[in-house]
């Protein structure tokens, strides 16, 4: 799961939502075996993989594991969208600010003060003391945020527009203007533009500065960043559709996690939770549907990388097909311990914005059971998976969890390992999430589509 930047974490809107308790038990149902889930999340999660960070050689290690485990089950690859056997390869471009110089009304400003989100390798900015005759050129624009505005409300805007941004940002802002530097620091990723797409993105340039629009005299600015491009990864595989071969049912889960700190002792973030448990969960519904061996619907499976950087992987990945034949998307996140609703029972992100989790809930409603609200909606947790990529794109698609994360101590830590998890929990709610999902594999429900005007833009710049 994506990390978000305390800044935009005020900024998350509150929800109600509903806190009923009930857990899942699914005795007698042995067809997703604890032993074989126990030992794809023991590997998955084993310090051999390093924390699979992207561009590393263990994460391939972990791709080739999910696509042996996927053949052996007899699945097949996903050809048709662009995937070279099982592995669907995609390039990220990664842009790092290099330099930048900001002289204002004659004075240097001093880097402590600046903050640059480029995409772009170099820009330079010109305003003379002649600024009419001189600026024609320029295709920067220059804002003054006073100490009264919301500057947060307003980074976030410019980031929504792309563009070129002087942000000449009132002192009284500091507090809020060093978590952005700081995040500005690491540069920005991307996934990389095929040659003919226009690069969409831009510049915002802030100066921590007294100065407003209207007293700049004169004023010259430059910018560099370092540009690279790598690849990365995903696993998709396919159990094509005996009857509805058109409608595709998607379950997907993130593989990738942080890698390694420099650290003395422990030192691999092991993401046995974030993410091997949801990996572990598509690859063992992936076999429970196999062995049934009458799924109406094509069953798409994904492995997605990059999801810790951006969630680049499922970016690629919803261009390779038309998201109008995705009848839902179960993406699966951090399901290896208790939710607060107990032992093998779980949430699921943005229920109110579909029709899916009330129709999963008439099968489990058989059994007394159901899938509850995201009980944390304060932490914007719909956006901070690949389900929000796919939602943006008018699909069903929302992110199914367990982890209590208002007190996990564990989330994006190196003892996010295999000893902290409830495997007998992990197990049952891969259960539950493959028997909730049976109509949706036999084509007897069809969820709502998400309204894609109610679900926030990604901003073009960082
Ligand atoms: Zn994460």
């Amino acid at each position: 799961m994506i990390k978000i930047i305390p800044s935009l974490f005020l900024k998350m809107s509150l929800l109600s939502a509903s806190l009923i308790t009930a857990c899942f038990t699914f005795a007698g149902s042995k067809k997703i075996s604890l032993a074989q889930v126990t030992k794809d999340i023991t590997y998955l999660a084993s310090d051999d993989l390093k924390g699979r960070g992207n561009f590393s050689a263990e994460i391939s290690q972990a791709a080739n594991y999910i696509a042996k485990r996927f053949k052996e089950n007899g699945l097949v690859a996903a050809d048709a969208i662009s995937a070279q056997g099982f592995l669907q390869k995609y390039q990220v471009t990664k842009i790092r600010p290099k330099e930048l110089s900001l002289t204002l009304n004659g004075q240097v400003i001093n880097s402590e003060n600046l903050a640059m989100a480029s995409t772009v390798a170099n820009f330079s900015w010109l305003i003379t003391e002649n600024a009419q005759a001189n600026n024609t050129d320029n295709k920067f624009k220059v804002h003054s945020v006073s100490k009264d505005d919301d500057m947060q409300a307003f980074i976030n805007k410019l980031n929504k527009q792309g563009g070129q941004h002087l942000v000449l940002l009132n002192p009284a802002h500091e507090t809020l203007f060093k978590p952005y530097q700081n995040y500005f620091k690491r540069g920005v990723t991307k996934l990389k533009q095929d040659n003919t797409d226009k690069v969409k993105g831009g510049v915002i340039v802030i100066v921590l500065t007294a100065t407003t629009a209207k007293q700049i005299k004169s004023l010259q600015v430059s910018g560099v960043s370092t540009i690279s491009n790598n690849e990365l990864t995903n696993v998709v595989a396919v159990l094509p559709g005996k009857s509805k071969p058109d409608e595709i049912v998607l379950y997907s889960a993130h593989y990738d996690h942080l890698g390694m700190k420099n650290a003395e002792g422990d030192n691999i973030y092991n993401g046995a939770d974030d993410n091997a448990s949801g990996t572990t969960a598509i690859i063992n519904i992936a076999q429970y549907y196999a062995k049934q061996g009458h799924n109406a619907r094509t069953l798409l499976f994904a492995a997605f990388s990059a999801e810790e950087l951006g969630g680049f992987g499922s970016q690629y990945f919803s261009k390779q097909l038309d998201p109008k034949t995705i009848t839902a998307m179960i993406n699966i996140e951090m399901i290896g311990k208790p939710s607060k609703f107990g032992a093998g029972s779980l949430w699921m992100t943005g229920m109110e914005r579909s029709t899916l989790g009330e129709q999963l809930n008439n099968v489990l409603a058989k059994d007394g059971k159901k899938i509850h609200q995201d009980p944390y909606p304060e932490q914007g947790l719909f956006y901070r998976s690949d389900n929000a990529t796919l939602a943006r794109l008018g699909v069903p698609a929302h992110s199914f969890i367990s982890t209590q994360l208002d007190k996990d101590k564990h989330y994006h830590q190196v003892s996010d390992d295999i000893n902290s998890l409830n495997l007998s929990s992990l197990h049952k709610v891969i259960e539950a999430l493959a028997i909730a999902t049976q109509p949706l594999v036999d084509g007897s429900i069809t969820p709502s589509r998400i309204d894609v005007n109610l679900v926030k833009k990604k901003g073009l710049i960082y």
